[in-house]
Protein backbone atom coordinates (compact mmCIF):
# COMPACT_ATOMS: atom_id res chain seq x y z
CA UNK A 1 0.00 0.00 0.00
CA UNK A 2 1.40 3.33 -0.89
CA UNK A 3 1.48 6.46 1.55
CA UNK A 4 2.52 4.33 4.95
CA UNK A 5 1.91 5.85 8.09
CA UNK A 6 3.19 5.76 11.91
CA UNK A 7 -0.15 4.29 13.85
CA UNK A 8 0.30 5.29 17.91
CA UNK A 9 -1.49 3.11 20.11
CA UNK A 10 -1.20 4.34 23.93
CA UNK A 11 -3.54 4.12 27.05
CA UNK A 12 -4.43 2.26 30.33
CA UNK A 13 -3.07 -1.18 31.49
CA UNK A 14 -4.88 -4.23 29.47
CA UNK A 15 -7.83 -1.87 27.59
CA UNK A 16 -6.84 -4.21 24.36
CA UNK A 17 -4.32 -1.89 22.43
CA UNK A 18 -2.11 -4.76 21.64
CA UNK A 19 -5.35 -6.56 20.25
CA UNK A 20 -6.14 -3.65 18.03
CA UNK A 21 -2.80 -2.97 17.15
CA UNK A 22 -2.03 -6.64 15.93
CA UNK A 23 -5.66 -6.32 13.84
CA UNK A 24 -4.32 -3.15 11.92
CA UNK A 25 -0.83 -4.41 11.51
CA UNK A 26 -2.26 -7.50 10.27
CA UNK A 27 -5.01 -5.54 8.18
CA UNK A 28 -2.25 -2.98 6.42
CA UNK A 29 0.61 -5.46 6.13
CA UNK A 30 2.30 -2.82 9.00
CA UNK A 31 4.94 -3.88 11.42
CA UNK A 32 3.72 -4.08 15.22
CA UNK A 33 5.81 -3.55 17.69
CA UNK A 34 4.68 -3.94 21.59
CA UNK A 35 6.80 -1.87 23.42
CA UNK A 36 5.63 -2.67 26.58
CA UNK A 37 7.05 -5.73 25.50
CA UNK A 38 10.62 -4.18 25.49
CA UNK A 39 9.84 -2.63 29.30
CA UNK A 40 9.43 -6.31 30.76
CA UNK A 41 12.23 -7.81 28.58
CA UNK A 42 14.16 -5.27 30.68
CA UNK A 43 12.52 -5.55 34.41
CA UNK A 44 12.95 -9.66 33.44
CA UNK A 45 17.01 -8.77 33.12
CA UNK A 46 17.28 -6.85 35.87
CA UNK A 47 15.43 -9.25 38.26
CA UNK A 48 17.42 -12.29 36.61
CA UNK A 49 20.67 -10.43 37.24
CA UNK A 50 20.25 -8.70 40.51
CA UNK A 51 20.43 -5.40 39.17
CA UNK A 52 20.27 -2.82 42.16
CA UNK A 53 18.00 -0.20 39.47
CA UNK A 54 17.82 2.54 41.88
CA UNK A 55 21.82 3.14 41.55
CA UNK A 56 21.75 5.13 37.79
CA UNK A 57 25.46 3.32 37.18
CA UNK A 58 24.47 -0.33 37.62
CA UNK A 59 21.20 0.67 35.39
CA UNK A 60 23.77 2.11 32.10
CA UNK A 61 26.44 -1.34 32.67
CA UNK A 62 23.06 -3.59 32.78
CA UNK A 63 21.41 -1.97 30.04
CA UNK A 64 25.20 -1.91 27.42
CA UNK A 65 24.57 -5.79 27.99
CA UNK A 66 21.26 -6.06 26.79
CA UNK A 67 20.27 -6.44 23.30
CA UNK A 68 16.22 -6.63 22.49
CA UNK A 69 15.06 -7.46 19.07
CA UNK A 70 11.73 -8.66 17.63
CA UNK A 71 11.41 -11.69 15.24
CA UNK A 72 8.34 -12.74 13.45
CA UNK A 73 7.56 -16.70 14.57
CA UNK A 74 5.45 -18.25 11.72
CA UNK A 75 3.95 -20.24 14.17
CA UNK A 76 2.44 -18.23 16.07
CA UNK A 77 1.90 -15.72 13.26
CA UNK A 78 2.92 -13.28 15.85
CA UNK A 79 6.35 -10.77 15.72
CA UNK A 80 8.23 -12.08 19.43
CA UNK A 81 10.54 -10.71 21.27
CA UNK A 82 13.79 -12.01 22.04
CA UNK A 83 16.35 -10.47 24.96
CA UNK A 84 19.81 -11.64 23.64
CA UNK A 85 18.76 -14.29 21.68
CA UNK A 86 16.85 -16.24 24.10
CA UNK A 87 12.78 -15.57 23.04
CA UNK A 88 10.98 -14.06 25.94
CA UNK A 89 7.73 -13.78 24.66
CA UNK A 90 6.53 -15.60 27.19
CA UNK A 91 7.89 -15.29 30.35
CA UNK A 92 7.71 -11.46 30.18
CA UNK A 93 3.64 -11.49 30.49
CA UNK A 94 4.18 -13.13 34.06
CA UNK A 95 2.80 -11.45 37.28
CA UNK A 96 5.73 -11.13 38.66
CA UNK A 97 7.41 -9.05 36.21
CA UNK A 98 4.05 -7.68 35.75
CA UNK A 99 4.63 -6.26 39.56
CA UNK A 100 8.16 -4.69 39.07
CA UNK A 101 7.83 -3.63 35.32
CA UNK A 102 6.48 0.04 35.87
CA UNK A 103 9.44 1.03 38.24
CA UNK A 104 11.64 -0.07 35.91
CA UNK A 105 10.10 2.03 33.29
CA UNK A 106 10.15 5.01 35.22
CA UNK A 107 13.89 5.29 35.40
CA UNK A 108 15.41 7.74 32.89
CA UNK A 109 17.66 6.11 31.42
CA UNK A 110 15.41 2.81 30.80
CA UNK A 111 13.29 5.03 29.24
CA UNK A 112 16.22 6.78 26.68
CA UNK A 113 17.44 3.36 25.95
CA UNK A 114 14.11 2.32 24.88
CA UNK A 115 12.58 4.99 22.89
CA UNK A 116 15.88 5.69 21.15
CA UNK A 117 15.63 1.39 19.70
CA UNK A 118 11.38 2.56 19.16
CA UNK A 119 12.23 5.81 16.63
CA UNK A 120 15.04 3.30 14.37
CA UNK A 121 11.98 1.21 14.51
CA UNK A 122 9.71 3.39 13.02
CA UNK A 123 12.18 5.38 10.72
CA UNK A 124 10.70 3.46 7.28
CA UNK A 125 6.95 3.99 8.76
CA UNK A 126 3.85 1.04 7.97
CA UNK A 127 4.20 0.77 11.73
CA UNK A 128 1.75 -0.24 14.34
CA UNK A 129 3.59 0.96 18.24
CA UNK A 130 1.35 0.50 21.10
CA UNK A 131 2.31 1.40 25.02
CA UNK A 132 2.14 4.48 27.29
CA UNK A 133 3.73 7.09 25.38
CA UNK A 134 4.18 6.42 21.38
CA UNK A 135 2.01 9.16 20.65
CA UNK A 136 3.73 12.05 22.92
CA UNK A 137 6.94 10.84 22.81
CA UNK A 138 8.16 8.31 20.36
CA UNK A 139 6.03 9.57 17.62
CA UNK A 140 4.74 12.57 18.13
CA UNK A 141 4.33 13.57 14.62
CA UNK A 142 2.56 10.00 13.91
CA UNK A 143 -0.23 10.16 11.19
CA UNK A 144 -2.67 8.62 13.69
CA UNK A 145 -2.60 8.44 16.93
CA UNK A 146 -4.96 6.45 18.59
CA UNK A 147 -5.48 6.17 22.45
CA UNK A 148 -8.07 3.96 24.61
CA UNK A 149 -9.97 3.44 27.00
CA UNK A 150 -12.16 1.17 28.61
CA UNK A 151 -13.97 0.43 31.52
CA UNK A 152 -11.70 -1.14 34.31
CA UNK A 153 -13.85 -3.70 35.95
CA UNK A 154 -13.91 -4.94 32.15
CA UNK A 155 -9.79 -4.58 31.98
CA UNK A 156 -9.41 -7.12 35.57
CA UNK A 157 -11.85 -9.26 33.92
CA UNK A 158 -9.75 -9.47 30.38
CA UNK A 159 -6.47 -9.71 32.08
CA UNK A 160 -7.64 -11.88 34.41
CA UNK A 161 -9.01 -14.32 32.21
CA UNK A 162 -5.57 -13.96 29.99
CA UNK A 163 -3.28 -15.05 33.12
CA UNK A 164 -6.00 -17.51 34.58
CA UNK A 165 -5.06 -19.51 31.51
CA UNK A 166 -1.37 -19.84 31.82
CA UNK A 167 -1.55 -20.04 35.99
CA UNK A 168 -4.94 -21.21 37.72
CA UNK A 169 -3.75 -20.06 41.10
CA UNK A 170 -3.97 -16.46 40.22
CA UNK A 171 -6.69 -14.68 41.75
CA UNK A 172 -8.42 -11.89 40.15
CA UNK A 173 -8.23 -9.32 43.24
CA UNK A 174 -4.24 -9.47 42.83
CA UNK A 175 -4.42 -8.43 38.94
CA UNK A 176 -7.27 -5.69 39.61
CA UNK A 177 -4.19 -4.71 42.34
CA UNK A 178 -1.62 -4.62 40.03
CA UNK A 179 -3.52 -2.71 37.21
CA UNK A 180 -4.49 -0.25 39.43
CA UNK A 181 -0.72 0.40 40.48
CA UNK A 182 0.56 0.12 37.47
CA UNK A 183 -1.85 2.49 36.28
CA UNK A 184 -1.39 5.29 38.97
CA UNK A 185 2.58 4.73 38.32
CA UNK A 186 2.61 5.01 34.86
CA UNK A 187 0.06 8.01 34.70
CA UNK A 188 2.29 9.97 37.58
CA UNK A 189 6.03 9.38 36.88
CA UNK A 190 8.11 12.42 36.08
CA UNK A 191 9.90 11.26 32.49
CA UNK A 192 6.66 10.43 29.75
CA UNK A 193 3.64 9.72 32.09
CA UNK A 194 0.92 8.09 30.11
CA UNK A 195 -1.25 10.97 28.87
CA UNK A 196 -3.70 11.17 25.76
CA UNK A 197 -1.11 12.79 23.06
CA UNK A 198 -2.09 16.34 21.15
CA UNK A 199 -4.28 15.20 18.25
CA UNK A 200 -4.89 11.57 19.76
CA UNK A 201 -8.42 10.19 18.89
CA UNK A 202 -9.86 8.30 22.04
CA UNK A 203 -11.47 4.98 21.30
CA UNK A 204 -13.52 3.30 24.22
CA UNK A 205 -13.31 -0.68 23.64
CA UNK A 206 -15.93 -1.52 26.85
CA UNK A 207 -18.61 -2.42 24.34
CA UNK A 208 -16.98 -2.98 21.36
CA UNK A 209 -16.65 -6.56 19.20
CA UNK A 210 -13.05 -7.03 18.08
CA UNK A 211 -14.36 -6.81 14.33
CA UNK A 212 -15.86 -3.57 15.33
CA UNK A 213 -13.13 -1.90 17.45
CA UNK A 214 -11.70 -2.63 14.09
CA UNK A 215 -13.94 -1.47 11.34
CA UNK A 216 -13.45 2.04 13.93
CA UNK A 217 -9.93 2.26 13.81
CA UNK A 218 -9.91 1.22 9.82
CA UNK A 219 -12.26 4.23 9.40
CA UNK A 220 -9.44 6.80 10.89
CA UNK A 221 -6.82 4.88 9.03
CA UNK A 222 -8.46 5.56 5.17
CA UNK A 223 -9.30 9.31 6.08
CA UNK A 224 -5.67 9.30 5.93
CA UNK A 225 -3.86 7.30 3.52
O1 LIG B 1 1.84 -2.78 27.60
P1 LIG B 1 2.22 -3.56 28.82
O2 LIG B 1 1.13 -3.65 29.84
O3 LIG B 1 2.84 -4.87 28.53
O4 LIG B 1 3.37 -2.66 29.47
C1 LIG B 1 4.01 -3.03 30.67
C2 LIG B 1 4.51 -1.79 31.38
O5 LIG B 1 5.57 -1.19 30.62
C3 LIG B 1 3.51 -0.67 31.60
O6 LIG B 1 2.72 -0.85 32.76
C4 LIG B 1 4.41 0.54 31.73
O7 LIG B 1 4.95 0.63 33.03
C5 LIG B 1 5.56 0.21 30.80
N1 LIG B 1 5.45 0.86 29.49
C6 LIG B 1 5.88 2.17 29.39
N2 LIG B 1 5.88 2.78 28.18
C7 LIG B 1 5.49 2.14 27.09
C8 LIG B 1 5.01 0.81 27.18
C9 LIG B 1 4.97 0.21 28.40
O8 LIG B 1 6.24 2.78 30.39
N3 LIG B 1 5.56 2.76 25.91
Amino acid sequence: MPNKIIITIDGWSSCGKSTLAKQLATALGYVYIDSGAMYRAITLYFLRNHIDWTDPKSVKQALADIQISFHFNPKSQQTEIFLNDENVEYVIRDLVIAEKVSDVAAIREVRSYAVAQQQVMGARKGIVMDGRDIGTTVFPDAELKIFMTADSAVRVERRFRELFAKNPNINIEEVKANLEMRDYIDSHREVSPLRKADGAIEIDNTNLTMPEQLEKAMKLVKKII
